[in-house]
């Protein structure tokens, strides 16, 4: 690096720098119109019930493939919709679009919802969400949000309320990304969560060290203490499955079990997971 650094070093940083602003100045202007044109839609990764094998639910995850057909990543956009404050109006359409299709899915069948950091200071939250579900006939207890532990650090006071007021109506909480966080069990001692959702980083990693299964392990005591649901995320393979169930855990996702799919894949995948079932 530094033996780089040449008399031409600060030019070459002012200029790549500017490049960076006017991608950005694109991107922006392109997520706007994509938002108007309903361009940015969900995806469904399904979540399995580990003891019975069978779909307990999908988590919706937004997709966006511009114009020249490159699939900008959820983390891009997103960023840039919080940012921009767009996060508001993106996620009230693809939410009603989600309610939509999870109407196709049978009752038990949950619809697992991100909700980003920023939006967890809008008092209006709760409320927003209620007039989404109504408007589209997706009864509460079906929905699921998923709030990293983030969420709860920039105002704990308006995110309890928010929560409070989801929670009464019967929307289930899971804290996402389980471990990541400043604070993790900060979160969980301040909170009454449904879930917690261990983060894939904990499961990819995992292979046969000791120090990482005791850490899973520990993580899966707590939420059975607790009387929280522990879900797995970033299951790939069968062994990390195998792991996981001996250890106790209830709810798997995964490039094992399936990726995020479009919605008129759920309906068919739902079926062959029954017949499958059934034997
Ligand atoms: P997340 O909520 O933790 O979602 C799980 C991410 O892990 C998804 O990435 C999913 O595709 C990925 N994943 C699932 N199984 C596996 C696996 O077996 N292996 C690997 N390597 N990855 C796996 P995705 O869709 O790229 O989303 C990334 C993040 O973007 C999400 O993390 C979430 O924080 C955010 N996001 C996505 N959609 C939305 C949305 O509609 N609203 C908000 N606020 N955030 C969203
Ligand atoms: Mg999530
Ligand atoms: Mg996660
Ligand atoms: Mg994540």
């Amino acid at each position: 690096e530094a033996k780089s650094r040449g008399p031409n070093h600060h030019m070459a940083f002012e200029a790549s720098m500017q490049d960076k602003v006017a991608k950005r100045a694109t991107l922006e202007s392109k997520l706007r119109v994509a938002i108007q044109n309903k361009a940015i839609r969900p995806f469904y990764q399904p979540l399995i019930d580990l003891k019975s094998g069978k779909v307990c639910g999908f988590e919706a995850l937004a997709r966006w493939t511009d114009e020249e057909g490159a699939a900008i990543p959820p983390p891009v956009f997103i960023g840039i919709a919080e940012e921009t404050g767009m996060i508001t109006e993106l996620f009230e359409d693809l939410l009603a679009q989600a309610c939509r299709d999870a109407l196709a899915w049978d009752d038990h069948v949950t619809l697992s919802f991100n909700v980003s950091p920023v939006q967890m200071e809008d008092k209006l939250l709760a409320s927003r969400i209620f007039k989404v579900l109504s408007a589209n006939g997706l009864p509460p207890p079906r929905l699921e949000i998923e709030i990293t532990e983030n969420a709860l650090i920039q105002d704990p006071a308006v995110a309890a309320i928010i929560l409070d007021e989801l929670h009464d109506a019967g929307v289930q909480i899971a804290l996402d990304d389980f471990g990541t966080g400043y604070s993790s069990l900060a979160q969980l001692a301040r909170y009454r969560f449904d879930k917690i959702k261990i983060d894939k980083s904990f499961i990819a990693t995992y292979r046969d060290d000791e120090r990482q299964e005791k850490i899973i392990r520990a993580m899966l005591g707590l939420g059975r203490s607790l009387n929280i649901q522990t879900t797995a995320e970033g299951i790939e393979e069968h062994r990390q499955l195998g792991h996981l169930l001996q250890l106790g855990c209830d709810v798997g996702q995964g490039y094992l079990f399936g990726k995020a799919m479009p919605a008129e894949e759920t309906r068919s995948f739902l079926d062959r997971d029954e017949a499958l079932a059934s034997g």
